[in-house]
């Protein structure tokens, strides 16, 4: 069993903000049958998007407070101790399976968007990589995290059965393996250390 259970509101928050020490807000609230509270009518990712108004916590007390009081809303954190890589759904299946391979990329997943976290302010040198990718970064930026309406974590950004952050790859790491497997140069590259040496036998 997972030692934090991202599926009660609460618990994500404390985590994501206790152990990773991410800002967080509240967004709008997802409501059977009565959609987003931000009143849109087709209101595209109904709760998971934050309210103008919201305040960002530092800590867990006031969100956890703010949460309960709040059945259905999101948990937004700000794009500042990462940057988010927004790909279509299919090409982030694909990178994800590519990924897979070489590290742990903490992953959110929705119908139709994969998004991957990289280190702070290198989500930029992944955008050459493809057109469809969207980067968030920033104080001015966000993602929705689960349990926000409509996402779940893939990977999540913690080590399994832990509480301990994963380490993050720099954009251009993630951003040459967008939408597959990547050419065996840069895989070489990325693990950072030469083929091994051939062995000598030892001669009898
Ligand atoms: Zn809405």
């Amino acid at each position: 069993m997972e030692l934090i259970n991202t599926c009660r509101p609460d618990d994500a928050a404390t985590a994501y903000s206790t152990s990773l020490h991410w800002l967080l807000s509240v967004g709008y609230r997802h409501r059977p049958r009565q959609g987003c509270t931000c009143t849109e009518q087709n209101c595209p990712v109904p709760g998971a998007h934050p309210r103008p108004d919201s305040p960002v916590y530092v800590g867990p007390e006031l969100i956890v407070q703010e949460l309960e009081q709040s059945p259905g809303a999101g948990i937004i954190a700000w794009t500042t101790r990462f940057d988010a890589l927004v790909l279509p759904r299919s090409v982030g299946l694909a990178t994800m399976a590519a990924l897979d391979q070489i590290a742990q990329v903490p992953c959110i997943v929705t119908d139709d968007a994969v998004t991957l976290l990289v280190l702070p302010a290198t989500g930029r040198f992944a955008r050459t990589f493809h057109p469809d990718l969207e980067v968030r970064s920033g104080r001015s930026n966000w993602i929705a995290l689960p349990p926000s309406h409509g996402t779940r974590w893939d990977t999540p950004p913690w080590v399994p059965q832990t509480s301990t952050p994963v380490a993050l790859l720099h954009g251009v790491d993630v951003g040459c393996r967008l939408g597959g497997p990547s050419s065996p140069e840069s895989s070489s590259e990325l693990a950072g250390s030469n083929p091994l040496p051939p062995t000598t036998t030892p001669s009898e």
